[in-house]
């Protein structure tokens, strides 16, 4: 019996995790290999068909996170790539590990913002087509050399939420986070020139009191249903992917995103892109994810009610972001969760302008709660594993395009890792460095124990 839930690999007494393979016959589970050979972490498992003890072939590639973020699979050995293609021909699953799920989801989403940036002219450019005739003037995205060009403050702000979550220690409780968080998006507001920061964004650090009991919310803001919130709580998403940690999940990305959208359509947007990046991690099929969301809502609502800030402000304003949801599941004829996306005849670069700005606010598709997480959706359900498609949709398109870049990288890359993604798109990468570190804190600090306890149970209901 083989079945794969994202997390998990199990396969009668094996099971792998991204990270360790158990096998009770061999004794073997990845890490002891790389201790003693001297080899930092398995990054790809590979697995072949066949099914039952002594039917499953592992294959396991010895490169290090940092190793692969630098090689990345265009530029793996003839050997190792010889040795792929023949497993995949042969009808196995290459598995990328989680924890590398974890890093290229930080890595990505960086590199996603700073595609759709373009150091400013991109961001601000309302015409896709324009944006992929410069595209492949400069090469295409495969040979494109992107040295030279910044992260945006979608990053800067991503980091922000990622190196609070990565210090903070749970048994602390929740205040001493937001303090974090708070003084963390306070202190980043010094690193955004050049990098386009929004004015809710920036007027909402200033008045942020992290050192003041409750400093961190700010009042209601009729205005602040932009994507500020939206664009930096994917790492939320990393640090608590267990169904069982829904309600923390729900109230950090409420309260992370209110520190500067204290508005339904704002935070409501953090709260899809954490969620849906916890979804992608656990493997979840991306047809569901949506109805997955407005499931989700009612127990959002509750805790809104029950924070008890600016609560009639809130629930008055509440509509909007879920009707615009509803709205779009029911247009791909996805509101069931279970149906295949559906998507027009013609939908290239011009009609996916079109589309995207029809869902939108006013007319700037992606610069909102709803509509940046909407657009990541559409691409994210448009691309399948291909990076250049996701980029394609996502990334390349006329509108807030840095910020649907970030958050759409980031889930594509928590679920594929930095497969077949071209080496050019990263390689130097502004604070790639930190964002490698991070992934890998999050992904210990979201998996360390909780692995080896679900890990046992699980074995034992199998066997
Ligand atoms: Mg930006």
């Amino acid at each position: 019996m083989r079945m794969w839930d994202g997390m998990r690999m199990w396969d009668g007494m094996r099971m792998w995790d991204g990270m360790r393979m158990w096998d009770e016959d061999v004794g073997w589970d990845g890490q002891r290999v790389s201790e003693t050979r001297g080899n930092p972490s398995p990054r790809l498992t590979a697995r072949l068909p066949g099914g039952g003890r002594g039917g499953v072939c592992v294959f396991v590639r010895k490169l290090s996170i940092a190793h692969s973020v630098t090689r990345c699979s265009a530029a793996a050995s003839l050997r190792e790539r010889a040795a792929l293609a023949m497993l995949a021909a042969m009808g196995g699953s290459l598995v990328p590990a989680l924890i590398e799920r974890y890093v290229a989801a930080m890595v990505l989403s960086g590199a996603g913002d700073l595609l759709g940036f373009k150091n400013g002219s991109w961001e601000f450019s309302r015409d896709g087509p324009a944006i992929h005739r410069e595209l492949q003037q400069l090469g295409g995205l495969e040979k494109l050399d992107a040295s030279g060009w910044m992260v945006s403050d979608d990053t800067v702000m991503h980091l922000a939420t990622a190196e609070a979550l990565a210090d903070w220690r749970r048994e602390d409780g929740l205040s001493p986070l937001y303090r974090k968080m708070a003084q963390k998006y306070k202190n980043c507001m010094k690193d955004m020139t050049g990098r386009a920061p929004g004015l809710t964004c920036i007027k909402s650090a200033r008045q942020l009191q992290p050192k003041v009991d409750g400093g961190w919310t700010i009042p209601f803001d009729p205005k602040g249903g932009g994507c500020g919130g939206a664009m930096r709580a994917m790492c939320i998403g990393l640090r608590f992917p267990h169904d069982t940690e829904l309600d923390t999940l729900i109230a950090i990305a409420v309260e992370s995103g209110r520190m500067t959208h204290h508005h339904p359509t704002g935070y409501l947007g953090s709260l899809a892109a954490a969620l849906f990046t916890a979804y992608a991690v656990s493997g979840k099929p991306t047809e569901s994810w949506g109805k997955g969301l407005l499931d989700t809502l009612d127990k959002a609502k509750s805790y809104v009610k029950t924070a008890g800030k600016h609560v009639e402000d809130n629930l008055a304003a509440w509509p909007y972001f879920e009707n615009q949801w509803k709205k779009y599941l029911q247009e791909r004829g996805i509101a069931d969760g279970k149906s295949k996306p559906t998507f027009p005849e013609k939908y290239g670069v011009v009609e996916r302008d079109k589309f995207y700005s029809s869902v939108s606010y006013s007319g700037w598709g992606g610069s909102s709660g709803h509509d940046s997480t909407i657009i990541a959706y559409d691409a994210i359900l448009g691309s399948g594993d291909s990076w250049i498609e996701l980029c394609n949709r996502g990334v390349f398109h006329g509108g807030d395009n840095d910020s649907t870049g970030a958050i759409a990288a980031a889930w594509w890359g928590a679920m594929y890792g930095f497969q077949e993604v071209p080496k050019s798109n990263f390689e130097n990468l502004e604070y790639k460095q930190r964002l490698v570190t991070l992934g890998e804190k999050l992904y210990e600090l979201s998996h360390s124990s909780y692995t080896r306890l679900s890990a046992k149970s699980s074995c034992d209901a199998v066997m």
